[in-house]
């Protein structure tokens, strides 16, 4: 019997530790030091490096890499189970070795980088001596390849990138960025003449690039193939999203059930009321079906490829911005005005649901893919009536008994007449 939900009790060990360690060690720097994880004050630095070295001794430093490149080889579906619980902590992922947009850079360095690339660019992100960005998004053409302009031009043993880029998350202290070309992906140290970081949104920028010169060995992977690539990137980017959403939606859910239990209101406890109770139960059904959709399709990963699982894939990702966007609603609802303020997680947590809907691509062309997909497995019925109509398939069926039913007309009565009153029925 293959089927099994249960977690070996060594790995449980380590999801222990882990969820001890968050919990001791990285929400206390996270409440105090917000930002230290990922900061390049030294003293900031400082306070997080020890904690990145004891997820290092314990052989859990960058969780979604296989062993030959450092990290320790879960595969997708144990990475799974961690993420449930590093994504409840701000700066988990970065204390782990594992946070975005690093991780779908180094993925695609891992897979298509040179021996040289590797050297130069993989192995410092690993240890976050430097830091990089994904640009992929123009401003006119959103994140539909076929409508991107910007490109790069070869001139002897240099590639010169004009172009404009828009939403490239932590563009500004980057220290490379990946950008997708029409004809290839290139790797751009931000500090590269032309280089033009635009004045806002602050976060995610708006980035011109003005005639910029990178040496020919700074293409990544073949000549145009920058949509392989990029496929191959956010393919993993979305599951480890909506593993680390599965993380977001229970601690939404942990926070409605004890406020639901501390409350009262018109004579009772408001988990008592009944339209709680169904917030309750609904969040409990849709999170759990969330986290199973993210583990089955874990586990298509681990036992086949990202390609192979690209349709499962593409359900997680808007099913994960569904269930962020219910569930943080509901959560904010029955902390009543405190859940309205940002002195819980619950307001941002439901701010960033719309972000989850489009971030690595809008959810319709998900849903788009998903349906296409699953049509491949179906035909159109041949004739008038669909395959499951009932009184040809009847028809069909009774060939088979025909003989039954010529020999014995009581029998053959009997079974009109049944006919006849399921048909009433
Ligand atoms: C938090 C966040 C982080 C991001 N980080 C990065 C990053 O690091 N690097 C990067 O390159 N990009 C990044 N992006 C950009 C992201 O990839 C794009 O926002 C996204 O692909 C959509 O492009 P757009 O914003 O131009 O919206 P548009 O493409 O203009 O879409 C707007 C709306 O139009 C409709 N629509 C669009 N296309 C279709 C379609 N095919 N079918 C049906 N309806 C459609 C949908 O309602 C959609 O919401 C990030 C976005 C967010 C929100």
């Amino acid at each position: 019997m293959a089927w099994d939900f249960s977690t070996e009790p060594e790995f449980q060990a380590q999801l222990d530790w882990v969820a001890d360690f968050c919990r001791n060690e990285v929400e206390p720097l996270d409440l105090v030091f917000p930002g230290a994880a990922y900061s390049r004050n030294p003293k900031a630095r400082a306070l997080a490096d020890p904690l990145k070295q004891q997820v290092r001794d314990r052989g859990l430093w960058a969780l979604f890499l296989d062993r030959e490149l450092g990290g320790p080889g879960f595969g997708q579906l144990k990475l799974a189970l961690l993420n449930e619980i590093l994504g409840r902590y701000r700066s988990a992922p970065v204390v782990f070795g594992t946070a975005a947009p690093d991780t779908g850079n180094m993925e695609m360095l891992a897979a298509y980088g040179t021996p040289e690339q590797k050297e130069q660019w993989l192995y410092p992100l690993m240890n976050q001596e430097i830091f990089s960005a994904y640009s992929m998004t123009e401003p006119q053409g959103g994140s539909d390849p076929n409508l991107f302009k910007t490109s790069a031009v070869r001139d002897g043993d240099q590639w010169v990138i004009t172009g404009e880029k828009w939403f490239t998350s932590a563009g500004a202290r980057a220290d490379i960025i990946f950008v997708m070309c029409t004809n290839g992906m290139f790797v751009v140290p931000r500090d590269t003449p032309g280089v033009e970081i635009m004045g806002y949104p602050p976060l995610h920028n708006h980035i011109r690039y003005n005639e910029v010169r990178v040496p020919a060995g700074n293409l990544l992977g073949p000549e145009d193939g920058a949509k392989v690539l990029a496929q191959r990137r956010l393919g993993g980017g979305r599951i480890h999203h909506a593993m680390r959403t599965v993380a977001q939606v229970k601690l939404a859910f942990d926070m409605m059930c004890e406020r639901a239990l501390s409350r009262e209101s018109h004579g009772r406890l408001i988990a008592e009321h009944q339209m709680v109770a169904e917030a309750i139960a609904d969040s409990y059904a849709e999170i759990n079906m969330l986290r199973l959709l993210v583990l089955w399709t874990a586990w298509t990963i681990d036992n086949s490829s990202t390609q192979a699982a690209r349709t499962q894939i593409a359900a997680c990702k808007y099913t994960m911005a569904k269930v962020l966007r219910e569930v943080s609603y509901r959560a904010l609802h029955i902390m009543g005005s405190l859940g309205t303020t940002n002195l819980t997680p619950l307001q941002a947590m439901w701010a960033a649901a719309p972000a989850m809907a489009i971030a690595d691509g809008v959810d319709e062309v998900h849903k788009v893919t998903v349906a296409r997909n699953v049509l491949k497995g179906y035909e159109p019925h041949p004739g008038l009536w669909p395959t499951e109509y009932i009184p040809a398939k009847r028809d069909q069926a009774r060939k088979k008994y025909a003989s039954l039913i010529e020999s014995d007309p009581e029998l053959a009565a009997w079974a009109d007449a049944a006919v006849r009153a399921t048909a009433r029925g």
